[in-house]
């Protein structure tokens, strides 16, 4: 029985074997910490129904603690590199497919029904590379396929803001947005010891499950990320300012904008990380019915 890829050791070896060079610029920091990978999985609740979609399995560290426990995985890679590196280090698993494939340009949903095929519960479990972890974010939650659950690794600062609550200096556009469509849960952290070579910040695991609470209805949900990330624009902006800047600064616009806050009851000096999510969707659909 082989160690597994995650321990240091064997990492060492699959790095020298392949003569790999970490690119940087494509956010390759390895997890040598199979304990860590181990509460990721057991995080993600992952069980012989489930499928499982991993984005950037480097040398196969999740990867295989993955197949360990669910149905399938499929596991997509942008680096050309590294698919022979993964066809050795998996060659174990009969249940482990891997693509070469920009996450961000791959269609889910074609993807699903050619290699998961009857497939019950999706979910997404990753270490993200962390220059693109926004983007990734809201593609997955832009997805037409039911993604159950997605739990994944990040840089720490960008875990705090998706997790933030209001009146708190992580709360921002991202927040709002990512927790209007699901519960966000900050599931573990993780020191940047853990990894190889070893990123600059700590990291911590976010976990994303259906929404629980009930917002009020949304008109528009274009509408509803131009207005929040308008709001946030310039953080030490009030909301009126900020508004201004995104709608308009012509007497009527400013006038409708006012009238438009004093309807919701919301000062307009207030700060834009002083507002719930309900009162961003009601904004939102204020400011769509008075044309702003
Ligand atoms: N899963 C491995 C682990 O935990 O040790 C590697 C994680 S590493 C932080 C991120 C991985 O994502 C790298 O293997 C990198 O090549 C890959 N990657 C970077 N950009 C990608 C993209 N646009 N689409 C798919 N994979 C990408």
């Amino acid at each position: 029985q082989k160690p597994a890829i995650a321990t240091p050791l064997r990492t060492k070896a699959i790095v020298e074997a392949y003569n790999l060079n970490f690119k940087k610029s494509l956010g390759q920091n390895f997890l040598t910490n199979l304990a860590l990978l181990q509460k990721m999985v057991a995080v993600a609740e992952i069980g012989q129904d489930d499928d499982v979609i991993e984005i950037g399995p480097g040398i196969g560290a999740l990867t295989e603690q993955l197949a360990q426990k669910a149905r399938r995985v499929l596991a997509l890679e942008v680096d050309q590199r590294l698919l022979p590196v993964l066809a050795e280090t998996l060659a174990d698993y009969q249940n482990i497919t891997i693509l070469q494939q920009d996450i961000l340009t791959a269609n889910l949903a074609e993807l699903i029904d050619q290699y998961l095929p009857g497939h019950q519960q999706i979910k997404v479990v990753a270490n993200l590379p962390y220059y693109i972890t926004s983007p990734i974010i809201k593609f997955l939650l832009q997805q037409p396929v039911a993604l159950s659950v997605i739990v994944v690794m990040m840089q720490k600062e960008v875990a705090e803001r998706l997790a933030a609550v209001p009146q708190t200096k992580a709360y921002g556009a991202l927040s709002v947005l990512v927790q209007h469509q699901r519960k966000v849960e900050l599931a573990l952290k993780v020191p940047k010891t853990s990894f190889v070579p070893q990123p600059k910040v700590d990291s911590a695991v976010i976990k994303l499950t259906q929404a629980t609470q009930v917002y009020p209805p949304l008109l528009s949900s274009t509408a509803f990320s131009r207005v929040v990330q308008g709001c946030f624009l310039h953080r030490r902006k009030n909301l009126k300012n900020n508004l201004q800047s995104l709608c308009g600064k012509d007497e009527t616009t400013k006038m409708k904008i006012l009238a438009s806050l004093e309807t919701l009851q919301i000062l307009p000096t207030s700060r834009p990380e002083e507002l719930t999510i309900s009162q961003f969707i009601n904004l939102t659909n204020l400011l769509e019915k008075n044309n702003l």
